[in-house]
């Protein structure tokens, strides 16, 4: 038995209660601990002298705290200065957020390390948010760490103290340092001149230098992206080896038709996208891709042609999208391109209404042929006869349960998943790696750039003026406003309070009308069909119109409060217009205050149409968490890796991971016996999870 595999309460002075607070830190085996690697060291030995300190160099000093000072910062914001002495000369740590535990770790008279950029503040030093760590009695720590030079800080939580942390580590590599194994098979090892992990683990741990410590971790970097792209291989293995799926035959009746009767030759990149997917159906494994493209590139027709291929093939298709009015939409286009056929179209709707069950009657005895919906065609109660093919679109609005659902069905269809939000490569390696991934990296001809300004709010009148000329023009106008109605707790424009204003003054001798997420659906229905038919010259209206919507005569939109929205929500909004062959325009209004993340989307936003760009700045700005937070779940969580900075040990290790998967998938050969053993224990579980 492997100790290292035990729980931590296990462990001498653990026990029940410190285990929760250590869970906190991701630690719950023993084996957690050795790779809970310090953020940085106090170099007892050399340290620098206050007086020694650069403004502009990130250092690190050891000093007395002096005095402490809480005050208020002239916008009424808490600040608390902190003065540390060397003997010599004086150096101020400021925080303007803090915590309890931090007030209460700071007291007079102790010994702290602090460390962060110098800055000159008047004839002052300071750090602002430092780094820090209190040096108290060091009594209770372990006789090991007194004889160190560099001692190791790391992360904690407020029930975890640094010297409790430091003797864990210590103690748990005194006692089973000769259990801790390589889990990266010898050939990768001598590859990239990897250490044995248990020696790379006491270099971060108790080092001698701090050279070379970026390249011992690198190889936690590796093995833990590695394992993560097994993974991705062993289901992308799986679905390019087991004949499960549909193989359909080419027999070009609709679709040649359709081709035929376009009204636009399809792009390249379409024709393209369009190769691929049909060759995914021909073959008779499960089609699982991902098909990305920009805002407007086209996905819809490339999904219809993929949907017409399965029909001729006397199997049924669904199209799922994340609201009913971007439902409604695609029922409405697809019907009118396939007007003069034999194929039956449905829309089918959440909720109850009139019809329905005949509906869901139909669909189970395979009289309907496409099936178009929402969240309503993974229903339990909805059965299909003969599904072969299944797109999802918007497909990051849907859980990972509800997307794999239709997988599932039948005879296992044939799935595409659409993505108007362009993923950066990094990401895409990682959260959709077992994906085959097409991608239309091209809009349709004809298309201007959207001209993009970003005015602030006292500017209003003057682009109410500009547009105003659109609208004499007979263009549309989108207004995004991020609240339906006045609230008391925010102080912002409501979309109603905007309607009432435009539409008794300044707009007064044009249509306006207001959309938003609470009105029946029949309501919304009326007004897009109505914006659709020009009968509406303004659409008012909450983000509901950010996903899909498709009205090409729209060519200009306001987005209001636009320091409020993301940038990749941003970059769909604007997306709704630009459609048509007219110029388009976006301005961006912001209200005070501006913050300088805010600053920084609102101007990428006037720098740039490309959704890729904007994306990749989304990412830098938010950082990898954040950004798929709001576009995907089941992001993977790392504890050393970070997708942006790492990805080219990423792209190293995928590269590894699926070579060895292509060899032996089961891992049978000698050589992968450590890998499979990790495996195994910490990804097998997680692999099913993942699976399309
Ligand atoms: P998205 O990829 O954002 O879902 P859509 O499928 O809604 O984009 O297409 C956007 C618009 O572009 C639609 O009005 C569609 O008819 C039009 N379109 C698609 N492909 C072409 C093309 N090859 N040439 C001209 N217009 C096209
Ligand atoms: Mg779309």
């Amino acid at each position: 038995m492997n100790h290292l595999n035990g729980d931590v309460k296990f462990l001498k002075g653990v026990g029940d209660w410190r285990a929760k607070n250590l869970k906190k830190l991701d630690i719950e085996k023993i084996e957690d601990i050795i790779e809970h690697f310090p953020r940085n060291y106090i170099n007892r030995k050399t340290g620098m002298k206050i007086r020694e300190l650069e403004a502009g160099v990130h250092s690190s000093i050891v000093g007395v705290i002096n005095h402490i000072e809480k005050r208020k910062t002239s916008n009424n914001n808490d600040q608390l200065n902190v003065y540390i002495s060397d003997g010599v000369s004086e150096i101020i740590c400021t925080w303007f957020r803090f915590n309890k535990w931090t007030l209460e770790q700071l007291q007079i008279g102790k010994e702290i390390w602090v460390s962060g950029m110098i800055t000159q503040y008047k004839s002052s030093l300071q750090i602002i948010h430092p780094d820090m760590e209190i040096l108290e009695d060091a009594t209770e720590e372990h006789e090991f760490w007194k004889t160190r030079n560099y001692l190791p800080i790391y992360p904690l939580t407020a029930k975890i103290s640094i010297k409790l942390l430091r003797n864990l580590v210590y103690n748990v590599f005194s006692l089973y340092v000769s259990e801790i194994e390589d889990n990266l098979p010898q050939k990768i090892m001598k590859k990239y001149n990897f250490l044995p992990r248990k020696i790379a683990l006491q270099k971060i741990h108790f080092p001698t230098t701090l050279d070379n410590l970026e390249t011992y971790k690198a190889q936690f970097i590796y093995e833990e992206f590695f394992f993560q792209q097994l993974m991705l291989a062993r289901n992308h293995e799986l679905n390019m080896t087991q004949p499960i799926g549909r193989k359909f035959q080419f027999k070009k009746t609709y679709t040649s038709k359709l081709k035929k009767n376009l009204p636009y030759n399809l792009t390249s990149a379409q024709n393209r996208v369009l190769r691929e997917i049909v060759s995914d159906m021909n073959s008779d494994y499960q089609m699982n891709r991902l098909l990305q493209g920009d805002v407007g590139s086209g996905k819809t027709i490339v999904t219809l042609f993929a949907i017409l291929l399965a029909i001729e093939n006397n199997t049924q298709a669904a199209l799922m999208a994340p609201t009913e009015i971007l439902a409604e939409q695609h029922f409405k286009t697809i019907s009118a391109l396939l007007i003069n056929e034999k194929i039956s179209i449905a829309l089918l709707k959440g909720g109850n209404y009139k019809g329905k069950k005949a509906l869901k009657e139909q669909i189970a005895n395979g009289e309907i042929d496409i099936i178009i919906g929402t969240h309503a065609l993974i229903q339990k109660d909805v059965s299909f006869k003969n599904i072969g093919f299944v797109a999802i679109d918007e497909q990051h609005r849907f859980g990972v349960k509800q997307r794999a659902f239709l997988s599932q069905k039948n005879n296992f269809p044939d799935v595409l998943y659409l993505s108007a939000t362009p993923i950066p490569r990094s990401l895409a390696m990682t959260v959709f790696g077992d994906l085959e991934v097409s991608i239309i990296d091209e809009l349709p001809p004809n298309r201007k750039p959207i001209k993009t300004f970003w005015r602030s709010a006292g500017k209003i009148n003057l682009v109410y003026q500009e547009v105003k000329k659109q609208l004499l023009k007979g263009q549309q106008i989108y207004i995004v406003c991020p609240l339906i109605s006045e609230s008391e707790k925010i102080d912002l424009l409501s979309a109603e309070t905007l309607f009432e204003e435009l539409d008794k003054n300044i707009f007064k001798e044009f249509h306006i009308a207001l959309l938003h997420g609470k009105m029946k659906n029949k309501e919304k229905d009326t007004i897009m069909a109505a914006f659709k038919s020009k009968k509406i010259d303004i659409l008012i209206s909450t983000t509901v119109i950010e996903v899909g919507i498709d009205i090409p005569n729209a060519s200009v939109m306001i987005i209001e409060h636009s320091e409020r929205f993301g940038l990749s929500q941003l970059h769909q909004l604007r997306g709704r217009v630009g459609r048509g062959s007219s110029e388009a325009f976006c301005y961006l209004i912001s209200y005070p205050p501006v913050s300088r993340e805010a600053k920084e989307r609102l101007s990428t936003m006037v720098k740039t149409n490309d959704g890729f760009e904007i994306a990749e700045k989304d990412l830098e700005i938010r950082g990898p968490g954040d950004f798929f937070g709001t576009i995907q779940s089941g992001m993977p969580r790392y504890k050393h890796a970070n997708i942006l900075r790492d990805q080219d040990i990423l792209k190293m290790a995928r590269k590894d991971a699926f070579e060895i998967v292509k060899e032996d998938y089961n891992f049978i050969k000698p050589e992968n016996k450590e890998l499979k053993k990790f495996y195994e224990r910490n990804y097998l579980e997680r692999e099913k999870l993942h699976r399309y």
